[in-house]
């Protein structure tokens, strides 16, 4: 049976007393026991909040990190100095780094890489842009993506691969994917897993939708076949929205 998650990417939000706030809450609530719940802060509050969940079943991401082992790479952090505080999964292909930061397939597979090699679980994200919809181009888009930076990978290596599919149309837009066009995506993006890999890595990998969920259409969006859980941008820096949307399958 495959996982669900909710996992919430923070982005650049949150100093350290806004995560201390944030955690105190969090630490106060149930958590289903179906649902993984992770958080992604920003670099500076990973420590913090690795320590302070250590008794909660509550994982604790890094939202990037870098390929190389070490070295002159001024501002990067290594797979070493996140796993030295704890943490142990990390998003990869995220669509603002692919847009701001330039990371193309090449560099997002050779994070995947370094990432596996330190035994490190991926989040490995894909999504096509408003055009590649409009055109008609966004299932092979996806495969494009998905063959370029994460089909290099062993059979193996799928028990630490989780899937976030985030069109960039609906990130932080309010404009969410309909249920429908969630289902249909995923359920492609599983067959194309089947397709390269097998039918079993396929239906036990997790695939999470991301763009502009809510409270209010998570548990539509969750309900579907192929949507195992969600990455969380704008309702994960609440609790209490964050929480509803955890309890929404
Ligand atoms: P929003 O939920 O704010 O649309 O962000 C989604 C996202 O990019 C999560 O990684």
């Amino acid at each position: 049976m495959r996982k669900k998650i909710v996992a919430g990417n923070w982005k650049m939000n949150n100093d350290l007393a806004e995560t201390e706030l944030f955690l105190v809450e969090l630490k106060k609530q149930v958590f289903p026991e179906n649902v993984i719940v992770m958080i992604a802060p920003p670099f500076t509050s990973l420590n913090q909040a690795f320590k302070s969940l250590h008794e909660h079943p509550v994982t604790v991401v890094a939202q990037n990190m870098h390929q190389s082992k070490e070295g002159a790479f001024t501002g990067e952090i290594s797979a070493k100095m996140l796993k030295s505080v704890g943490v142990e999964t990390v998003i990869v292909g995220h669509s603002e780094r692919r847009a701001f930061f330039n990371e193309d397939s090449a560099v997002l597979a050779e994070k995947v890489n370094t990432a596996l090699e330190n035994e490190m679980t991926v989040i490995f994200c894909i999504g096509e842009e408003i055009y590649d919809r409009k055109n008609g181009n966004h299932f092979e888009l996806i495969k494009k993506q998905l063959m370029e930076g994460l089909f290099h990978v062993s059979d193996k290596s799928w028990e630490n691969l989780v899937i976030a599919y985030e069109p960039v149309w609906a990130i932080g837009t309010g404009e969410t994917a309909t249920p429908e066009q969630a289902q249909e995506m995923h359920k492609f993006i599983r067959k194309t897993i089947a397709e390269n890999y097998s039918k079993n890595i396929a239906i036990n990998v997790s695939i999470l939708y991301g763009g502009s969920v809510k409270p209010d259409n998570a548990t539509e969006i969750f309900g579907q076949a192929d949507v195992d859980g969600g990455l969380i941008g704008g309702a994960a820096l609440k609790v209490e929205s964050f929480m509803n949307i955890v309890n929404s399958f």
